[in-house]
């Protein structure tokens, strides 16, 4: 696979995301009690009370919302995979919306936290990390970046304060 600029995409780890078409997180789930897991599981359940080992490879929601977030200050540890030279960057909590599992990501470029909300939509895309000075690859990760649909719609959404309008 390249890009327009001709490069060559590699994920940064194999295995976790899809990088055609609409990329989606690679998770698994179990098949005796449906938990899901990310990244895929192996061997025993996460659910203390499932002693099932057989998970089933399934790809995830590509959108969620947000539960939380962060302005990473500081390389985050392995396995989260930062860029080289590190640079501060937003990183968010986005709750799955089918599996209602919690996956930490980095936002796009140029989103900051300041302009992150609890509860913003946002999707998952496919970015570039960093350029392999080796191999001339782009190394590419998944990111979150917001739908931009934060208004006109209050489906399925929590009541909100009281009205302070003037
Ligand atoms: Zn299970």
């Amino acid at each position: 696979m390249t890009t327009d600029t001709g490069r060559a995409r590699r994920p940064a780890v194999d295995g976790w995301f899809t990088l055609d078409g609409e990329p989606a997180l690679l998770g698994s789930r179990c098949t005796g009690c449906g938990t899901y897991a990310f990244p895929a599981q192996e061997g025993l359940c996460r659910n203390p009370e499932c002693t099932c080992t057989d998970h089933t490879r399934t790809p995830l929601s590509r959108h969620g919302t947000i539960w939380s977030y962060t302005d990473a200050r500081y390389q985050p540890p392995a396995p989260f995979v930062a860029p080289d030279p590190y640079a501060p960057f937003a990183i968010a909590a986005v709750e799955l919306a089918t599996e209602q599992m919690v996956v930490l990501g980095q936002m796009v470029a140029g989103v900051g936290t300041d302009e992150l909300r609890v509860g913003m939509p946002v999707e998952l895309v496919v970015d570039t990390l960093y350029a392999d000075p080796e191999s001339g690859d782009d190394v590419v990760v998944w990111k979150w970046k917001p739908t931009g649909s934060t208004s006109g719609s209050t489906a399925g959404g929590t009541p909100g304060g009281g009205d302070r309008g003037a």
